[in-house]
């Protein structure tokens, strides 16, 4: 008789709802183990009585634990996609949001009509925003940055698997950076030091969750320092909390921002704001 564990695949996703992992991660998990890519949801359902052997159900059941123990599923995959992009991830860099495709379409926007625009996304830490803009416009001069040396390899393996030329650079926001930038865009730390969101959050680098007390210690300083690298009719743009707009708003135009604005996210809170920076007013 064997000793090897032998379940199907309706057990092994039974046993992790009974653990308390969510179905649509159980089944990531799932494929991920079995090389299947995540769009093969399907297969499982037409497989629920495959059975699965060796040590499998040993390996499924230990990424279950590290899902209810708080890992984000894409840390336990070692892949996110971003508005289309596969990224590699893992805890060297925050995991990229959906909400963060909103900062995207908008930069893509505000680069309309300007020809090989030059971009800077600064605090890149998986690449994500950087490489999505130049994914979407080739001629796009993309520059990103990050004080995270740990980050930015990640971001460097990123572009190199996409083979997107971005130009990256270890740099604390805009220090020592070029100037004539049509965009200035980032998603910086932006959550209170203290917040009991953070709890849920604590397996992503704080370095790229909190800023200061208020959570707008790096906007303050990335909005007071993006003019002088912005051309005239440049824009800035950043995400920010969810009850941040506001201050936001109020900090780009006491700099002399115009045009200032913000856009929702996905639930349809207002999650970015930005402004174009005039040197002629
Ligand atoms: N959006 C993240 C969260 O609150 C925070 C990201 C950030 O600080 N830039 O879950």
């Amino acid at each position: 008789m064997s000793t090897m564990t032998t379940m199907t695949v309706a057990q092994l996703l039974a046993a992790a709802a009974a653990q308390g992992v969510e179905r649509l991660d159980a089944q990531l998990l799932l494929l991920h183990l079995l090389g299947r890519p995540s769009g093969d949801r399907a297969w499982l359902l037409a497989h629920d009585s495959d059975a699965l052997d060796d040590d499998l159900p040993a390996r499924f059941a230990q990424l279950c634990s590290r899902r209810i123990a708080g890992e984000p599923v894409a840390y336990l995959l070692g892949e996110k996609e971003f508005h289309g992009l596969g990224l590699q991830v893992d805890a060297r860099v925050l995991v990229p949001r959906p909400d963060t495709e909103t900062l995207v379409d908008w930069a893509l926007d505000c680069m309309q009509g300007r020809v090989a625009p030059a971009v800077i996304d600064l605090g890149t830490g998986s690449g994500a925003i950087a490489l999505a803009i130049r994914h979407a416009r080739a001629d796009a001069r993309v520059t990103a940055v990050d004080r995270s040396a740990d980050a930015l390899a990640v971001a460097r393996i990123n572009a190199q698997r996409l083979k997107l030329d971005v130009r990256f650079a270890e740099a604390d926001w805009l220090a020592g950076a070029d100037t004539g930038f049509d965009l200035i865009v980032s998603n910086p730390p932006y959550v209170a030091a203290g917040d009991p969101h953070l709890a849920a959050l604590q397996h992503e680098p704080l370095g790229a969750l909190v800023s200061g007390p208020d959570g707008l210690d790096d906007i303050r300083c990335i909005v007071d320092r993006a003019p002088a690298h912005l051309v005239d009719g440049g824009w800035l743009l950043l995400e920010h909390g969810w009850d941040q707009a506001e201050a936001v708003r109020t900090l780009l135009a006491a700099r002399g921002f115009v045009q200032v604005q913000s856009r929702d996210d996905l639930a349809g809170i207002a999650r970015c704001s930005g402004g174009i920076w005039r040197t002629v007013k």
